[in-house]
C-alpha cells in the first residue's frame, strides 16, 4: 500500500523557490573579479536564475545537455547553479587550476554545449576554445562593456547581455528527481580525471543533511562564507543549503589571501567559514601577525585534507572559533563524516575533546561506512584495526560518467564505494583517516600513516606545512623523509625537527631524514601534491645508503 502523500520530486529549482518566497530579502554578497563587492538578494537570484533558464531555451539547449563554468564563487555562479540545473540541464563545474590540457580534456569528455567563464580564465579558454568543438556558445561572466573587443573566440558574449535579453518569467520543470543536475571531475590526483554526475535526488538531500545541527548546523540566523571554491564539488554543498536555509551568504571571489578573507569575515558579519587547510593557514598567519581577532566567526569546517591537529587548537583556543574537521570525496557529493561531539564527550577535558575533533568524524545519517582488511570482511570499530575505508548511500557516486561502477558488492549484493583511504573506526562510530592507500609508508611489514607524521612537524612552531613521504630502502622496503617549508623568517635545523619527533610518535616512526623545501607543491584543490613532490626529489638517497 502506497502513503496518501503529496508525491513532489526533490529537485533543486524547488530550493531556490523556497528561498524567494521565504527568504526573499536574505542578502547575497560578493567580491567581484572587477574587485568591488556586489550586493542582492535571494529574490534577484531567482528572478536571473529564471533569465539564464530562458537564455538557455531560446539558445536551444536541450534537458541532459552540459552547460560548463570556469568561475570563482560569486553571485553569476550561483545563478547557474539554480538556473542551469533547475531548468533540467546539467551545470559542469570546471577547476581552472587543471592543466589546460586536461581542461580540454574534460570539455570534450563532457560534450559540455555552452561555456561560461570569469574574466580571470580568459587566457585559458583562449588557449583551449580552438581544442573544443562541442562547445557552441561562449560566455564572459561580466557586464557587456568589460568584454575584451578582440578576444579571439568566436561569437563570446557577455553574460550580463545574453540574460539580460531574456525574461525573468518562468516555470521550472518538473523532470524526474533521478535526473543529472550537475558534475564534476575529480581531480586528478589519483590518475585521469573522473566524471561524477550528481542528481537532483541526491543534491537535495546532500543539502538537508549539511544543515543539519551535527554537520555544518546552518540556519536563518548564519552569514556564511565558502571559501571552498564552486569549481569543485559544490563548494561543499553550500550554495543549495544556503537556499534551503535562507542564510547570508558572503562569496570571496577570486581574492583568497589572509587578509582579503579576513575582511570580508568582519565586514559581513561571517559566522560560519568552509575551507581547506591550506587556506586556513594563510588566514591564520595574517591575523597572528597583525595580532587581530574574530569578532563574528563561531565556527569552521576543515576538510578536504587533513585538519593539524595545531591549526584546531589554533583556531578554538587562541581565537574562540570551534573547528568541525569533516571528511568527504568528489565521489560522495562531498560530505560523508563530520566531526562533532556527542552528549557524553561534553564533560571531557579540553584536550581529549581535540583528540577527537583530529579525527575525519562520524557517518552523517544517509551516508554508511565500514572499514575492511584485504579479504573484503569487515574490521571491528575499535579505534585502532585499520582497513580500506568503504561508504554507500543516496548521495555517494554509483558509476563514473560513461565509466565503470567502481563499487564493491558485500555478501547480501550491496554495493559499496571503495574511497581508496584506510581508516580507523572507533566504539562511538568516529572515523579516522590514517592516509590515502597509496601514501602509507609501509616499513618492515608495519605501515606508518604520513598524516600522522605530517601533522607532529606542523605543530613545530618554525613549520608551515610538512609533507611525508615513503623512500625505497633495501631493508625496511621504505622509510619516511618528511619535506617542510617555513615560515617566513623562522628556521629550525634537520636535527631539531628531529628531536622535535622524540616522545611524540613510536622512535621506528621517526622520519630518517628532514628536506627543506620552498614550498610544498599543490594541486588543483588546494592538496599536497605528494606525486609532484617525489618527482621534485628524484635522486634522492636516504642517509646511510
Ligand atoms: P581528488 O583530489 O582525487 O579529486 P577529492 O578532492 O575528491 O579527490 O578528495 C578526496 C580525498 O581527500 C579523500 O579520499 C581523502 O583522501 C582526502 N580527504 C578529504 N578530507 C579529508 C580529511 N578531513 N582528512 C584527510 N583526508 C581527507
Amino acid at each position: 500500500m502506497l502513503g496518501l502523500m503529496q508525491s513532489q520530486p526533490l529537485l533543486i529549482s524547488s530550493l531556490i523557490t523556497f528561498a524567494e518566497r521565504h527568504h526573499g530579502d536574505g542578502e547575497i554578497v560578493s567580491r567581484r573579479v572587477e574587485g568591488d563587492i556586489h550586493r542582492y538578494t535571494y529574490r534577484e537570484l531567482a528572478q536571473r536564475s529564471r533569465q539564464l533558464a530562458n537564455a538557455l531555451e531560446a539558445l536551444g539547449v536541450p534537458q541532459g545537455e552540459r552547460v560548463a563554468s570556469i568561475a570563482w564563487n560569486g553571485y553569476r555562479h550561483m545563478e547557474m547553479y539554480f538556473g542551469v540545473s533547475g531548468s533540467g540541464r546539467v551545470l559542469h563545474t570546471i577547476n581552472p587550476r587543471l592543466h589546460p590540457e586536461q581542461v580540454a580534456w574534460i570539455v570534450n569528455h563532457a560534450e559540455d554545449q555552452v561555456l561560461c567563464f570569469d574574466m580571470t580564465f580568459l587566457p585559458l579558454v583562449q588557449a583551449v576554445h580552438a581544442k573544443c568543438p562541442t562547445v557552441k556558445k561562449w560566455v564572459a561572466l561580466c557586464d557587456a562593456d568589460k568584454l575584451p573587443a578582440d578576444s579571439g573566440i568566436p561569437g563570446l558574449t557577455s553574460y550580463e547581455e545574453w540574460i539580460g535579453a531574456a525574461s525573468s518569467t518562468y516555470a521550472w520543470p518538473q523532470i524526474d528527481e533521478n535526473s543529472a543536475s550537475s558534475m564534476c571531475y575529480t581531480s586528478g590526483t589519483t590518475g585521469n580525471p573522473k566524471g561524477v554526475l550528481y542528481s537532483h535526488r541526491s543534491t537535495t538531500l546532500h543539502a538537508y543533511a549539511a544543515a543539519l545541527p551535527d554537520v555544518m548546523n546552518l540556519s536563518a540566523r548564519d552569514a556564511v562564507l565558502p571559501v571552498v571554491p564552486m569549481f569543485h564539488v559544490n563548494a561543499w554543498g553550500i550554495p543549495y543549503s544556503a537556499a534551503l536555509t535562507g542564510c547570508k551568504v558572503v562569496f570571496p571571489g577570486p581574492a583568497l589571501d589572509g587578509k582579503s578573507v579576513y575582511e570580508l569575515v568582519e565586514a559581513e558579519g561571517v559566522t560560519f567559514a568552509a575551507g581547506v587547510p591550506t587556506v586556513w593557514q594563510m588566514l591564520l598567519t595574517h591575523v597572528r601577525a597583525n595580532g587581530l581577532k574574530f569578532s563574528t566567526l563561531k565556527r569552521t569546517v576543515i576538510g578536504g585534507s587533513a585538519c593539524p591537529p595545531a591549526m584546531i587548537t589554533a583556531f578554538q583556543e587562541e581565537f574562540g572559533v570551534n573547528v568541525l574537521h569533516a571528511w568527504g570525496m568528489t565521489e560522495t557529493s562531498p560530505l560523508g563524516t563530520l566531526c562533532t561531539l556527542k552528549n557524553k564527550h561534553l564533560q571531557l577535558p579540553r584536550a581529549q575533546q581535540e583528540l577527537l575533533q583530529q579525527k575525519q568524524g562520524r557517518a552523517i545519517c544517509g551516508v554508511d561506512l565500514k572499514i575492511v582488511g584485504g579479504d573484503g570482511k569487515e574490521l571491528p570499530w575499535d579505534g585502532k584495526t585499520y582497513g580500506d575505508l568503504l561508504v554507500r548511500g543516496p548521495w555517494i557516486l554509483d558509476s563514473y560518467f560513461k565509466g565503470d561502477s567502481p563499487l564493491i558488492k558485500d555478501e547480501n549484493g550491496v554495493g559499496w564505494f571503495p574511497t581508496g583511504d584506510v581508516a580507523t573506526i572507533d566504539a562511538d562510530g568516529f572515523m579516522q583517516i590514517t592516509d590515502r592507500s597509496k601514501d602509507v609508508i609501509k616499513s618492515g611489514g608495519e605501515w606508518i600513516s604520513s598524516i600522522d607524521i605530517e601533522n607532529i612537524a606542523m605543530a613545530h612552531p618554525a613549520v608551515t606545512m610538512a609533507a611525508c613521504i615513503g623512500m625505497p630502502h633495501p631493508k625496511w622496503d621504505e622509510r619516511p623523509i618528511v619535506a617542510v617549508s617555513l615560515k617566513p623568517g623562522a628556521s629550525v635545523t634537520r636535527e631539531e625537527l628531529l628531536k622535535f619527533y622524540e616522545g611524540k610518535t613510536a622512535k621506528w616512526q621517526i622520519p630518517d631524514d628532514v628536506v627543506f623545501v620552498e614550498a610544498i607543491p599543490l594541486g588543483a584543490t588546494g592538496k599536497m601534491l605528494k606525486t609532484k613532490l617525489r618527482e621534485q626529489l628524484q635522486g634522492y638517497k636516504l642517509p646511510g645508503l
